[in-house]
């Protein structure tokens, strides 16, 4: 994987470059941020980078790989060669000095599971989707309802395999996804994690910190990894596919930066969240019952995911609405039909109104999320709505 593929973050992108070009890499990071900000991609990119023969050379002893840089000695590549028998090898995820652990299940009662025995399903899964999340990970594994585990003999196999000398020469890089799964038996790993070998990485990628042990969490150096920004999204989408400029901007949107979900919906047909959202309003402002009956039952067909997607492209042209109002620019990119959706909601509702809906709006995708009964929960919104729009009016008009 290249730093390239990896959706923004290009300050911490050139944070690690520039601790490997200083020489100051610490032995033990921990890569922390919310599902979809790329924490995994990050590691698999930067793993490459360390064993990619343009960037390091494997004839130096290992302590003496990346020497503090004079300022005149030539900078770094800033990415991977991808061309190099390591790069090759890191980017079929077989290189040997690159270990992977990640939580596994038993697959028949009494099995003791290592990473290693699902190495072939990861290999896949990454090639298909290294933004995935533990649950896809799982379903891919065919875990059902199983929960995954990082076991003691996991930790034991670790200990095991970073004893050995490194096969290339260079870095022995131990990468552990979702180390919030090691539970008490990361202590396993405390004596190496806090007298490493020189030519040992640990690079741990969560998406929970709180659960990491305290006494593993106190030995790494902590990167937080922040949510791509929408426009990092959308150019991101824009060259993954045959996607329009304007659908990638629109599922950037209501991505709510999270990558994984916007590589989702593009899966997903597109949906006229526009008309859908054009009917609902003039049926509680002007058609009354019978319309707003009809477009329930018509909401209520679609999923739960659909209809999240649906009321977050709502609040998206709120926000739009709302930075109109204060006279900020409309966002860069923002289609005329949008921005003259905006001005509109801008004369049927005031901004207290506004908020009001935007409250609204986030409780109902916080109930879908828990099964609400939809059905219900959009009659509800109506009536609501229609009462916040209708003080509006009232308002608008003594
Ligand atoms: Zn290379």
């Amino acid at each position: 994987m290249f730093f390239k593929q990896v959706v923004g973050l290009e300050e911490i992108k050139s944070k690690l470059r520039s601790m490997v070009q200083k020489g100051r890499l610490s032995h033990a990071m921990l890569l922390t941020g919310a599902e979809g900000n790329g924490g995994l991609p990050l590691a698999l990119a930067f793993a490459q980078y360390l064993v990619c023969d343009k960037v390091t050379h494997k004839t130096i002893a290992p302590d003496l790989l990346f020497p503090a840089a004079s300022a005149d000695e030539e900078k770094l590549p800033i990415e991977s060669c991808g061309v190099c028998a390591s790069c090759v090898k890191a980017a079929q995820l077989i290189h040997p000095d690159i270990h992977y652990v990640y939580p596994v299940f038993a697959r028949k009662s009494g099995d003791k599971p290592l990473s290693a025995d699902f190495i072939v399903e990861w290999r896949e899964f990454i090639s298909q989707s290294p933004y995935g999340n533990l649950y896809d990970w799982l379903q891919y594994i065919q875990a059902e309802n199983k929960q995954g585990n990082i076991s003691a003999y996991e930790c034991n196999e670790i200990n095991r395999k970073l004893s050995l000398k490194s096969f290339e020469g260079g870095y022995k890089i131990q990468i552990i996804w979702m180390p919030e799964f090691l539970g008490n038996e990361g202590n396993k790993l405390l004596k190496l994690i806090e007298e490493p070998s020189p030519d040992t990485l640990f690079l741990l990628i969560t998406e929970n910190e709180s659960k990491i042990l305290p006494t593993i969490l106190s030995r790494l150096q902590i990167i937080k990894i922040p949510r791509p920004d929408l426009h990092d999204i959308e150019q991101a989408l824009k060259l993954h596919g045959q996607f329009s400029a304007d659908q990638a901007r629109k599922i950037a949107a209501v991505s709510q930066q999270n990558y994984r979900d916007a590589l989702r919906l593009l899966q997903e047909t597109p949906e006229d969240w526009p008309g859908l959202l054009r009917d609902w309003l003039n049926g509680i402002l002007k058609s009354g019952p019978v319309a707003q009956v009809k477009w329930i039952e018509d909401i209520s067909k679609l999923g739960r995911e659909r209809q999240k997607q649906f009321l977050q492209y709502f609040s998206h042209l709120l926000e739009q609405a709302i930075r109109l109002r204060m006279g900020a620019e409309p966002l860069a990119g923002l289609p005329d039909s949008e921005q003259d959706f905006a001005l509109r909601l801008n004369r049927v509702a005031d901004l207290s109104s506004q908020q009001a809906i935007v409250d609204e709006i986030n409780k109902a995708i916080y109930y879908i999320e828990r099964n609400a009964h939809t059905k219900m929960l959009f009659h509800a919104l109506t009536i609501r709505f229609y009462h916040i729009l209708h003080n509006h009016e009232v308002a608008v008009v003594t």
